[in-house]
């Protein structure tokens, strides 16, 4: 130990000397100028092992605090007498809030925040209910007083990329992007990528999304603002754009729109069956041999319709169990076989729109087990969707090229960023 100190001490004088500084003075003396910051440093590591310079301020000299801000999270299971001790409520208080109605609105996973007096006497608690409504109980005269009105959100951009491995649920839980911007990126892919049967272990993403924060604290995410997937070695990008009358959607750099008049997967894409895609599922048949394709699924799975269209038939059919037909504008129909049921008011005659759900995934008619036998015809002749070019909904107006040419721009030199972050790491 004394040794020990020794060599500490003839340390601390040779960076003093370097310093041009008394060895006694150091102490006072380093808090209030700044040498090489480098030299600084070393000096803190060496002054630590001197037990006689104890810089860290008594404890009892500090002035007691009036007010505590907590935060604690209601977790399934709790009691909301549990949250509010562990919140710092007095045992008076938490008997008086028990009682309070609204109190009743917090939800397991919901975050509350409270601040108390040091004796445990609640000044204000919140916590948001629904969809981005704050509820706040504040102490006032003779009780609480509870308030509820709209959170106020801000709004930042978040960029996030990643590599699928194994599904995209996998690459995006891994890269921390939330649920609904996954789901948004399939949504957004869909015309393109068939994220049940074309997804490979190396395609990789970069988004960009707003995410929405009450006091610093993520709340929700927003909308996907661009996006770049890579499939199978091939890129699509999606800037989100909303022309001058207002109405939203994604299109390519150059201004194509990415909504195809028909989804390359008429499944509804969800956290219970990305994964089964990645798989060689047991129906597995070729092209030749069965006109259509098949899609193993959980049983259950939403199936939606490819485009827009009417149903022509509803019903059950032999070899297809419980099918739906839709037929769509021109030559074109589609047809969903083996499902458990039909979604309500699918029937002969029933207008749908593109992603509408029209029925569920099962195994009736001649099925093993669990799957969507899925037809795309022409003139009533099936064909292999994959083969056949799709046409588009409209591209951007002209007159509004200019614009979203240098909004484009901008957006993508961001993806830009993110995709070549992501190549360097790869290597
Ligand atoms: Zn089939």
């Amino acid at each position: 130990m004394a040794e020990h100190h020794l060599l500490t001490r003839v340390g601390l004088v040779r960076i003093a000397a370097l310093l041009g500084l008394a060895v006694w003075g150091i102490v006072a003396a380093f808090a209030t100028i700044s040498p090489d910051p480098d030299a600084r440093e070393l000096m803190l590591a060496n002054t630590s092992t001197l037990e006689t310079l104890d810089l860290r301020p008594q404890a009892s000299l500090l002035p007691a605090p009036a007010t505590y801000a907590r935060e604690e999270t209601f977790s399934s299971g709790d009691t909301l007498a549990r949250l509010l001790q562990r919140l710092g409520v007095s045992d008076a208080d938490t008997r008086q809030l028990l009682r309070a109605r609204a109190l009743r609105l917090v939800r397991p996973g919901s975050t509350v925040d409270a601040t108390v007096d040091a004796s445990g006497g609640l000044i204000n608690l919140s916590f948001l209910v629904g969809r981005d409504a704050l509820v706040t109980v504040r102490r006032e005269a003779g009780g609480f007083k509870v308030e509820q009105a709209a959170a106020p959100l801000s709004t930042r951009v978040a960029i996030k990329s990643g590599v699928i491995q194994s599904s995209l649920f996998g690459a995006t839980d891994a890269a921390g992007v939330p649920d609904h911007v996954a789901m948004q990126l399939a949504d957004i892919f869909g015309g393109d990528i068939d994220f049940y049967r074309d997804l490979r272990k190396g395609d990789r993403f970069a988004v960009i999304y707003e995410m929405h924060d009450l006091n610093g604290r993520p709340v929700r995410s927003g909308r996907v603002l661009a996006a770049e997937f890579v499939n199978q070695g091939k890129s699509y990008r999606a800037l989100y754009y909303a022309g001058p009358d207002g109405r939203g959607g994604y299109y390519s750099p150059d201004g194509k729109n990415l909504r195809k008049a028909f989804l390359r997967a008429p499944l509804e894409f969800s956290r219970i069956s990305s994964g089964f895609g990645m798989r060689l599922h047991p129906f597995l048949n070729t092209w030749k041999q069965h006109r259509g394709i098949d899609y193993a699924a959980p049983s259950g799975t939403r199936v939606r319709a490819a485009g827009d269209g009417v149903v022509r038939f509803a019903g059950r059919e032999r070899g297809y169990g419980n099918v739906v037909i839709l037929q769509h504008w021109g030559p074109y129909s589609t047809v969903y076989g083996h499902l458990r049921g039909f979604a309500p008011g699918i029937r002969r005659g029933t207008r749908v729109t593109q992603g509408e759900v029209i029925g569920y995934v099962g195994q009736t008619g001649w099925a093993t087990g669990p799957h969507l036998h899925y037809e795309f015809r022409i003139a009533g002749v099936a064909r292999n969707p994959l083969t056949i070019a799709m046409p588009s909904a409209q591209p951007v107006a002209t007159r509004d090229l200019p614009a979203f040419r240098r909004y484009a721009a901008s957006l993508s030199a961001r993806l830009d960023l993110i995709a070549g972050t992501n190549l360097a790491l790869l290597e």
